[in-house]
């Protein structure tokens, strides 16, 4: 799994050389210039490069973004896979979070863990059709 870099750590007004960078993320400055290469935006060609703290936020965010790995319909994503797994059949529950809000239970196919899935309730008919299990919607106890 590709290392992840916080976003928030840098600061969106201040402006950052490639050193401070590499300095503030612990990375070499040959990562930073990867970085420039793809897509980070400098403040100009004027060396020491300059980058803009906000740039380079929104950057590592879009980064995460690119690693990020998709759900499938009639998926959940299993945190101990650490990857997009079916739920065993048998093992799925929607629950409703709030008015508008529901939650999606399932045990992993492949670890057998807990995995969660937040979905709109105005999207459970289309989702309960790819789990390929109709069931009615539990209410949350308030406890
Ligand atoms: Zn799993």
């Amino acid at each position: 799994m590709a290392k992840r870099y916080n976003p928030n750590k840098c600061k969106i007004n201040r402006n950052y050389t490639i050193s401070e960078i590499a300095l503030l993320y612990e990375v070499h400055k040959s990562t930073v210039k990867a970085w420039l290469r793809k897509g980070l935006i400098k403040i100009d060609n004027k060396r020491p490069y300059l980058i803009l703290g906000g740039d380079l936020r929104q950057f590592l965010k879009d980064l995460r973004g690119i690693n990020k790995r998709p759900c499938e319909l009639g998926e959940i994503y299993c945190l101990k896979c650490r990857a997009p797994r079916e739920p065993l059949q048998d093992s799925i529950v929607f629950e409703s979070e709030s008015s508008t809000y529901g939650r999606l239970k399932g045990s992993c196919n492949v670890c057998d863990s807990t995995m969660n899935r937040y979905f709109r309730l105005a999207d459970l008919a289309v989702l309960q059709r790819h789990f390929a299990v109709i069931l009615p919607l539990q209410q949350k106890r308030l406890s």
